[in-house]
């Protein structure tokens, strides 16, 4: 019998212990399971539906560190590390390129604010190149006219989300850790010691620690243990083409936002930069008024691609905040209990690295990078609330 059960089957009721319970099998709870094995901890990862299927496996798959606020760029950096070393962590490279990431500029304001940002963040140990003019033109030929120069980061990249995001939670199972699908928990409580969790349907966890990587849900879990965040789901809108010519041979971004984009080795174009709508509460579908917008953005900024088929469009549910930065650390409330979510649109690259964190901190009690300006009361305590930093959507 295999953990994939789906609950109507599950008939015996089933009690399981285990150091840490992880509710969420996305790439942060996949990640941190795998990083707790590697620690030497027993580990059950609880996930409602199939791992890496929700914001994790359906994500744009952008792999950058250019663009992060300061604030977020040890925890990127970091990330770059285990970007480089996919195969050896998950067995798999996820088809990871690290083809560098460009982003645009569309008038001199636009570069004006890509050389503030590198001088910003320079001294985080990110490394920025502007490019500009002649040398622009002829390193990007098939770029529209409206780009006239732009940043380049060169260790930043793109990955298959689909291939990436499952893995984890597979390495996690292949390392000893009991990974459970189709197991909505529905039931939390802290008996002073020890969590207990429930699914319903025969299913009794307890653990000493319990990691809240519920994704855009976790508020559920939060909220049990009388803490929230002012966090709303957003639906960014995605859309792909037929395979076509490679000519796209970096990651792109714009300045301003409004579009971003990617070629895999087959060809097809990868392509977001507009919002979906909510279609129930676990499921986001793409708004048409927005995607044909998107597609005229995509033939103005890749005229190759003026005559291409669109082949689908989606769109994905994701937990965001109003100063764009994730909850990431321990409750204020409960002992053992900490929290990973709310990445608003960006948690794909930092995924292996917050997993990592959390591993750390239940094994020695640091992270081992700094995640103070994540917490959970940044929005509650005075003091919490003027050192959250002033932030810009990306
Ligand atoms: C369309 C789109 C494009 C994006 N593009 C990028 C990008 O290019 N680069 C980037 O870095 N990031 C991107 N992101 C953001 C990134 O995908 C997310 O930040 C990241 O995947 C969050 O991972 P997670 O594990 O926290 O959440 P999720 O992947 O959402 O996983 C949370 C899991 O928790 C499970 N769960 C919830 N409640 C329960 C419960 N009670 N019991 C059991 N299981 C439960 C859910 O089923 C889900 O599988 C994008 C997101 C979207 C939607």
């Amino acid at each position: 019998m295999t953990d994939a059960i789906a609950p109507a089957l599950r008939r015996a009721t089933e009690r399981v212990e285990a150091d840490v319970a992880i509710v969420g099998g996305g790439i942060v709870g996949g990640s941190a399971a795998l990083f707790l094995r590697r620690l030497g901890l027993s580990v059950v990862l609880l996930e409602r539906g199939l791992c890496g299927a929700a914001a994790s496996g359906v994500n744009y798959g952008g792999v950058r560190v250019q663009g992060r606020q300061p604030v977020q760029l040890p925890l990127a950096l970091r990330s770059r590390h285990w970007w480089e070393r996919l195969r050896e962590l998950i067995g798999t490279d996820g088809e990871y390129v690290r083809s560098g990431h460009l982003k645009l500029a569309r008038s001199e304001a636009d570069l004006a604010s890509l050389r503030a940002y590198r001088e910003r963040t320079h001294d985080h140990g990110l490394v920025l190149q502007m490019i500009e003019g002649e040398a622009f033109r002829r390193a990007f030929p098939w770029l529209g006219r409206q780009a006239i120069g732009g940043s380049w980061c060169a260790e930043d990249g793109h990955a298959n989300p689909r291939l990436v995001s499952p893995a984890f939670a597979r390495a996690a199972r292949a390392a000893g850790a009991r990974v459970v699908e189709h197991c909505e928990v529905t039931q939390l409580a802290h008996d002073g010691a020890r969590f207990e969790l429930a699914d319903g349907h025969g299913l009794e966890v307890r653990s000493r620690w319990l990691l809240n990587c519920a994704g855009a849900w976790a508020l559920a879990v939060a909220n049990r243990f009388g803490e929230t965040v002012p966090m709303e789901s957003i639906h960014p809108g995605m859309v792909v083409t037929e395979p076509v010519q490679r000519f796209i041979d970096v990651n792109i971004g714009v300045e301003g936002g409004g579009i971003y984009g990617r070629q895999t080795a087959r060809g097809n174009c990868v392509m977001g930069g507009s919002r979906g709508t909510r279609r129930d509460a676990l499921h986001a579908q793409p708004a048409a008024p927005a995607m044909v917008e998107l597609c005229a953005r995509m033939a103005e900024l890749f005229p190759p691609l003026a005559q291409a088929q669109v082949i689908r469009f989606w769109s994905g549910v994701e937990g965001s905040l109003p100063d764009h930065q994730p909850v990431i650390g321990p409750s204020r409330t409960t002992p053992q209990l900490l929290h990973a979510f709310g990445f608003c649109g960006a948690g794909f690259q930092t995924g292996p690295a917050v997993g990592e964190a959390l591993a750390n901190w239940v094994h020695r009690g640091d992270p081992g990078v700094p995640l103070d300006a994540f917490a959970i009361d940044r929005y509650t305590t005075p003091a919490a609330a003027t050192a959250a930093p002033i932030l810009h959507p990306h």
